[in-house]
């Protein structure tokens, strides 16, 4: 049997707010506004998936699906210097892949089976999401069938989590649009994208806001075994910190 392990996020607080970190075998949701530091959180996490278990890693490799165009080698390097390892082999260590749309996106997915049968993978980055498919699936006449194409991604999703023991991490968008957003109950009036399909197939969600000056804070708004609570963090040329 396949035994569940923790990564680490790079601050301590929010470690501590998960109980260690973001778990293997499951989706892990991050969301929030337009630059309070997912896509950081998701090169840091790239970068600590690799390490020892003892620093919060699992040695493992990992797959980054970019849907923004927002992957940048160079803050990797940075990442893996502030924890002394070598910047090239961290970089190395990412299988990463960019895509175009929602069709892409799947096909990427499922073509990363094979990565993952090595058992050498253990975190997959999904950055982001919602927005391919927001802009494959264009008002609310496609709402419907943009719903049952992301339930079907998620599900592939969730399996391959527990399959290969990966943690997946999927960042995700609040939404501005108030029509959109009227369709769904949200969480303390910002609303990630996806409603219900996403919410449920998430298991753990965090919301992600900016706080006093550098300051960010996390809320945990969804989890199996963290009670809802807070943590500060800051962005550093070394990723996430405390
Ligand atoms: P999101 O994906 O949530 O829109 P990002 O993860 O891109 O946001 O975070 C953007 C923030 O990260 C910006 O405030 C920027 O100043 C900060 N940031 C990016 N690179 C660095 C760095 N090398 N050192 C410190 N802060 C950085
Ligand atoms: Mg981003």
């Amino acid at each position: 049997r396949k035994r569940c392990i923790r990564i680490s996020t790079g601050s301590k607080q929010l470690d501590a707010a998960l109980n260690g970190g973001f778990q293997t075998m499951s989706l892990n949701e991050v969301y929030g506004e337009f630059r309070c530091g997912k896509t950081q959180l998701a090169h840091t996490m790239a970068v600590i998936a690799q390490l020892p278990k003892e620093m919060g890693g699992a040695e493992g490799k990992v797959a980054y699906i970019d849907t923004e165009g927002t992957f940048r080698p160079e803050r990797i390097m940075e990442i893996a210097e502030r924890f002394g390892v070598d910047p090239d082999q961290a970089c190395e260590n990412i299988a990463y892949a960019r895509a175009q749309n929602t069709e892409m996106q799947t096909e990427l997915l499922d073509g990363l089976a094979a990565n993952f049968a090595t058992n050498e993978y253990r975190l997959l980055v999904i950055d982001s999401v919602m927005s391919l498919y927001r802009t494959d699936y264009v008002g609310r006449g496609e709402l419907s069938e943009r719903q049952q194409v992301l339930g079907q991604f998620l599900r592939r999703a969730t399996q391959m989590a527990e399959e290969f023991n990966l943690v997946v991490l999927m960042t995700n968008q609040v939404m501005s649009d108030p029509g959109a957003s009227a369709l769904f109950a949200g969480v303390d009036g910002r609303k990630p994208a996806g409603g219900h399909i996403l919410a449920h197939a998430s298991t753990t969600r965090l919301l992600l806001r900016k706080g006093r000056g550098e300051e960010r804070v996390a809320k945990i708004v969804d989890s199996p075994d963290c009670p809802e609570r807070e943590a500060t963090y800051i962005i550093t040329t070394g990723g996430i910190n405390d």
